[in-house]
C-alpha cells in the first residue's frame, strides 16, 4: 500500500489544476469563459469538454486543440490531465475555494479591460490573490477595440498583432505600458507574456479578445505552462479527500444541496461527511452525487446524472439529509474507516472558531457579517489591514439579535455601533430596530466600499462631536483693557490682545487676590458675544492686531467694573481640563505652537494639573 501511495504521488500522476477568473465588472470575464467553452468549429468538436456543477472541465485533448495555433511545431508538452475552470467568475468563488487558510484555486486569470486599465475591483482582486499567494496571469481583454483592429478569429495574439498597421501597434504598446505602470503602482512587476523572462518574478500579461477569440489560445497555453512549471507539487494526485463547499442551494426534488469542488481524492455515494453549518457542525451521509446530464439527454427525466463515485478534480452537487444551514466556503471532510468522527468534527469546528475568535479582546469594535466563510475571512483580513477593530462576527442574513449584539457598543464605544455587512440580506425587523437605536448598518458587495462607508461614518461622527464641543473648545488669550464703555451686563470694553487670539464665544475670567482673604480668586465674567473693530463685526482678533471693542454677556449684574473689577485687570480666556482635551481631540490642526505654549502658561493660573 505504501508503494502504491508513493506511485500515486509521483509527478506523472497530476490532477487537473483549478482555475478561477477574477476582475472588475464588465471587463469580459463571462464572455471569455463562454468563448473558451465554445468548441472550435474548423477543427471539429474539441473532445470531452464537460459541464460540471459550478465548473467546466477541459480535458487536455480539448486544450491541445484550442492551443494548436500557438503550438504549431508541437514542441510544447502537456503534463496536466486537464483544467477545471470555475463557472462563476469573481471574488466570491475565489474566496470560498479555501482550505485551512490557503486557497484551493491553483491559478487565476485576472481580467483587465485594456481600454480602462486597473479598476477598483481589479485592485481588490490583486489584494485577494496576494493574500492567498495564488499565482495568476492577466488577460488584457478587448484588444479588438483598439482603433482599426483587424481580426482573425481565434488567432494567436503575436500573429494577429504583426498583421495590424503601425497606428494600432502603437496604441497597443501605449496601453500596455500604461497598464504595466499601474500594476507597478500596486507592487506587481508585469511583462507582456512572451517578453517575460521569469514567471516567478513578473506577472504575465496576455492580450485577448473574448469577441474575436484572439489571444485565447495564448492564454490557455500560458495557464498550463504556469501550472506545470510552478506548482507540480500541489497538483500531485492524493488519495486524501480535499473538498470545499462553493454554494448551498435548495433544488426541487432534492431539498437542500451543496455544490462542492473536489480538488483531491474520491467521493462515494453513502460517504459520511462533516462540514460547517450555521447551527453547528453538520454530519450526514451522501445520498446522491449529482453531475449535469449531457446536453443531448437534457429532456430525459432529470437534469442530473447520479454517480456511484467521483474523482478529483471536479465540481459535483451533493444531496444529503440535514444540509440546511450549510455554510459556503466550508471544508468538506469525509470520515474514513480509520477516522474518529469527533476528531473531524473538531477540525471543522476549528475552521469556524478560528474566524470567530479573531475579535478584539477589549470587546470594542464593529460588527461584521458576511454570506460565506470565504467572504468573512476576506473581510476580516481586509479590516485587519485597515486597523478597524472587530468585536462581533456573523455569517448569513442580519437578524435583530445580531443588531442587538452590536448595540452593546452604543454604551461602550458609540463610534463602533456599526455593522459592516458583505453580500448579506438585512431582515426588515433588524433594520427597523437598528434605525430606532441609532445603529448604522452598511452593506456592500465590494469589500473596500465598506471601508469607505466606515471611514465616512467616523468622519461624520467626529464632525458632530466637534460641533457639539464647540462651546467647550477655548482658545487661549490674554487681553488688556484700554477703555470701559459699559460696566456690566453686558460688559463692553476696548481691549488689546496681548497673547494668543480672541474668538467669539470665548469665556472670559479675571484672576486676582480676594481683597479680604488675600487668596487667589477666579472671577468668571461670561462669554464674548461680539468683537468689533471700526464698527465692523469680526470673529477673531489675533495678538498684535489693532484694539477691538468686545461685548461680554455677564448674565446678571455681577460682576461689574467699579466693584469686583478694575480697569487695569488682565482678562484671560477661561481654560479648563475639558477645554484643553477638546482642543486636543478636534482642533489639533488649528492650534498653533505659540497657543499651546500659552495654554501651558495659563494652566497654573486656573489651577489645572
Ligand atoms: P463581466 O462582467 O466581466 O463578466 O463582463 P461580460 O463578459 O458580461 O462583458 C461585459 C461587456 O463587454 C459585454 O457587453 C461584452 O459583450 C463586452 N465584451 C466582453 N469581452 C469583450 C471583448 O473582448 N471585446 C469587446 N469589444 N467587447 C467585449
Amino acid at each position: 500500500a505504501h508503494q502504491a501511495a508513493l506511485a500515486a504521488r509521483s509527478k506523472d500522476n497530476l490532477r487537473s489544476p483549478i482555475c478561477v477568473i477574477l476582475g472588475h465588472v464588465d471587463t469580459g470575464k463571462t464572455k471569455l469563459l463562454d468563448k473558451i467553452r465554445q468548441t472550435n468549429v474548423q477543427e471539429g468538436e474539441a473532445g470531452g469538454i464537460t459541464q460540471q456543477i459550478g465548473a467546466t472541465y477541459f480535458p487536455v485533448e480539448a486544450i491541445k486543440q484550442k492551443t494548436a495555433v500557438v503550438n504549431r511545431d508541437g514542441k510544447f508538452e502537456f503534463k496536466v490531465p486537464g483544467l477545471l475552470v470555475i463557472d462563476t467568475p469573481g471574488h466570491e468563488s475565489f474566496s470560498n475555494l479555501r482550505s485551512r487558510g490557503s486557497s484551493l484555486c491553483n491559478i487565476a486569470i485576472l481580467v483587465v479591460d485594456i481600454m480602462h486599465g486597473l479598476e477598483p475591483q481589479t485592485i481588490e482582486s490583486l489584494r485577494l490573490l496576494r493574500e492567498r499567494k495564488t499565482p495568476f496571469i492577466v488577460a488584457l481583454n478587448k484588444i479588438d477595440r483598439l482603433y482599426g483592429w483587424k481580426k482573425i478569429e481565434n488567432n494567436g495574439f503575436q500573429e494577429s498583432l504583426a498583421l495590424q498597421n503601425k497606428a494600432v501597434q502603437n496604441e497597443f504598446r501605449n496601453r500596455l505600458e500604461q497598464t504595466k505602470l499601474q500594476f507597478a503602482e500596486q507592487g506587481f512587476n508585469s511583462e507582456l507574456y512572451y517578453e517575460n523572462k521569469s514567471m516567478s518574478r513578473y506577472v504575465s500579461l496576455v492580450p485577448t479578445s473574448a469577441h474575436t477569440g484572439e489571444g485565447i489560445p495564448d492564454m490557455l497555453k500560458l495557464i498550463v505552462q504556469l501550472t506545470q512549471e510552478r506548482m507540480v507539487s500541489s497538483l500531485m494526485y492524493l488519495s486524501e479527500v480535499q473538498a470545499t463547499v462553493l454554494e448551498v442551494k435548495a433544488i426541487e426534488g432534492f431539498g437542500m444541496t451543496i455544490d462542492v469542488i473536489l480538488s483531491n481524492g474520491i467521493l462515494r455515494e453513502g460517504d459520511r461527511i462533516v462540514l460547517c453549518g450555521t447551527e453547528g457542525v453538520i454530519k450526514t451521509n451522501i445520498r446522491a452525487l449529482l453531475t449535469p446530464a449531457p446536453l443531448r439527454e437534457l429532456r430525459l427525466k432529470s437534469q442530473y446524472v447520479h454517480n456511484k463515485e467521483v474523482k478529483a478534480a471536479l465540481g459535483v452537487k451533493i444531496s444529503a439529509p440535514g444540509l440546511e444551514g450549510a455554510i459556503a466556503g466550508s471544508r468538506l471532510l469525509v470520515v474514513g474507516p480509520d477516522d474518529d468522527e469527533s476528531d473531524l468534527e473538531d477540525e471543522v469546528e476549528s475552521d469556524l472558531a478560528s474566524l470567530f475568535s479573531r475579535v478584539e479582546k477589549t470587546g470594542r469594535g464593529v460588527s461584521v457579517q458576511a454570506s460565506t466563510l470565504g467572504s468573512l475571512e476576506a473581510l476580516l483580513d481586509f479590516l485587519k489591514d485597515c486597523k478597524i477593530p472587530v468585536a462581533n462576527v456573523g455569517i448569513g442574513p442580519v437578524f435583530k439579535r445580531d443588531v442587538m449584539q452590536c448595540g452593546i457598543m452604543l454604551e461602550k464605544a458609540p463610534d463602533f455601533a456599526v455593522m459592516l455587512c458583505f453580500d448579506v440580506k438585512i431582515d426588515k425587523e433588524a433594520q427597523a430596530y437598528a434605525d430606532e437605536q441609532g445603529i448604522k448598518i452598511f452593506t456592500a458587495d465590494i469589500i473596500y466600499h465598506l471601508f469607505d462607508s466606515f471611514t465616512k461614518h467616523i468622519k461624520e461622527q467626529n464632525e458632530k462631536k466637534k460641533e457639539e464641543s464647540k462651546m467647550l473648545a477655548v482658545f487661549p488669550c490674554e487681553l488688556k483693557p484700554v477703555a470701559v464703555f459699559n460696566k456690566t451686563n453686558p460688559i463692553v470694553v476696548g481691549v488689546d490682545v496681548v497673547e494668543g487670539s480672541l474668538r467669539l464665544n470665548t469665556p472670559i475670567a479675571v484672576v486676582k487676590p480676594n481683597p479680604t482673604t488675600g487668596q487667589k480668586e477666579i472671577i468668571p465674567l461670561g462669554r464674548v458675544t461680539s468683537i468689533e473693530r471700526e464698527h465692523k463685526q469680526i470673529s477673531i482678533c489675533k495678538k498684535g492686531q489693532p484694539a477691538v471693542a468686545i461685548k461680554i454677556e455677564t448674565g446678571g449684574h455681577q460682576p461689574a467694573y467699579g466693584r469686583q473689577l478694575e480697569d487695569k485687570d488682565t482678562l484671560y480666556s477661561q481654560i479648563s481640563r475639558p477645554s484643553i482635551d477638546t482642543l486636543k481631540q478636534f482642533y489639533r490642526d488649528e492650534v498653533t505652537k505659540e497657543e499651546w505654549e500659552l495654554i501651558i502658561r495659563l494652566k497654573p493660573v486656573f489651577d489645572i494639573v
